[in-house]
């Protein structure tokens, strides 16, 4: 018989991305609807080793609905990827009567809850919330749709330098070694070329494809390259061409960090308030250790285990959709 919740733990670990209030609001909200109360802790897992840990009441997530980022801030914490660093963890926990906890972050995130909830009897939940979109077990990541928006939207800016000057653009985005970010901002972005970090091919191809588009006299403005691709950093593509091509002036742009700011997008806000709410649903039912996603509009739990080990891959039908337009 699970212990009866009165007190959830909530944090937001790893990289922030644009939801994590929407989450952090819901989980508030909704454990106030079934009078419970919410301690936030503050950067991440840092947070439980250092006893950051403040009570969090309704009013204290009024007006951050739509705001990036995260008001109860996040960080990389080694000590807690030590069965010492979780010692103290777990007598922050205890001190504050913390019956459940829900975690909001990427993997790593994952990793250190379910540690955490193998060695200690506290449930956890984890909401996917990275901007990379890497996890398994939900079809999107709070704070992915946010982000490849804000890459698309400063492609279109950058689109219009280009072709007012015959430039092809060079155009890192995010993603780390996964290629979602690059993929849907390929398409969204009309790019002529898209690197991904899960595809071979890359530069001879791109060359072949600027030699023929040059035949047509077709010039190609926009190249979208994932941060993660195993041909070479930006600059080395953009230099590759500028070596084998004549009459490609390039230039080189990586949107970097904006990527991960701004205020969170619909899409995102809704599923981070969705599965917010979900998570504290769960812990009062007695779901415990399970991290939560939404896969065909609907709730899709797995363990922890699943999530970090299986692979998200990247959809098939998109890559050529990719490949058929960019003709
Ligand atoms: P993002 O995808 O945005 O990088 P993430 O959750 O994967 O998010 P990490 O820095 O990998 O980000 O992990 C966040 C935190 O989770 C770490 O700083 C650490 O506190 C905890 N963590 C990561 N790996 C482990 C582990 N093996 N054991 C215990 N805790 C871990």
């Amino acid at each position: 018989m699970s212990k009866e919740i009165k007190r959830i733990g909530v944090l937001t670990s790893g990289g922030d991305a644009p939801g994590m209030n929407a989450a952090i609001r819901a989980v508030v909200r909704a454990a106030s609807f079934h009078d419970l109360h919410v301690y936030g802790v503050f950067e991440g897992y840092k947070g439980l080793i250092n006893g950051e840990v403040k009570r969090l009441e309704s009013g204290d997530v009024a007006n951050t609905l739509q705001r990036g980022g995260t008001i109860l801030k996040t960080a990389r914490c080694e000590e807690f990827k030590t069965k010492e660093g979780r010692n103290i963890a777990y007598e922050t926990i205890k001190a504050y009567d913390i019956d459940g906890m829900i975690v909001i972050g990427g993997n790593g995130t994952y990793t250190g809850a379910k540690y955490f909830s193998e060695e200690f009897d506290i449930p956890f939940i984890g909401l996917p919330g990275t901007i990379d979109n890497d996890i398994w077990g939900t079809d999107y990541t709070i704070g992915y749709d946010t982000a490849i928006n804000t890459a698309i939207e400063a492609i279109d800016k950058i689109r219009d330098t280009a072709d007012s000057h015959n430039r092809l653009f060079f155009i890192e985005v995010m993603g780390r070694h996964a290629g979602f970010i690059a993929l849907d901002t390929g398409i969204g972005s009309g790019a002529a070329y898209t690197f991904l970090p899960e595809l071979d091919g890359g530069v001879s191809h791109l060359l072949d494809m600027l030699k023929k588009a040059a035949i047509r006299k077709k010039m190609f403005n926009i190249v979208v390259v994932a941060e993660g691709n195993a041909n070479g950093s930006v600059h080395d593509l953009a230099k590759a061409v500028e070596e084998n091509l004549k009459g490609y002036d390039t230039r080189v742009t990586t949107i970097g960090h904006m990527q991960r700011g701004g205020s969170p997008s619909a899409a995102d806000r809704v599923l981070a308030s969705t599965l917010g709410y979900e998570a504290v649903e769960c812990l009062v039912k007695g779901i415990k250790n399970k991290a939560l996603g939404i896969v065909d509009s609907r709730l899709f739990m797995c363990t922890f285990d699943e999530a970090i080990n299986n692979r998200k891959p990247l959809n098939d039908a998109k890559i050529e959709l990719l490949n058929v337009l960019a003709i």
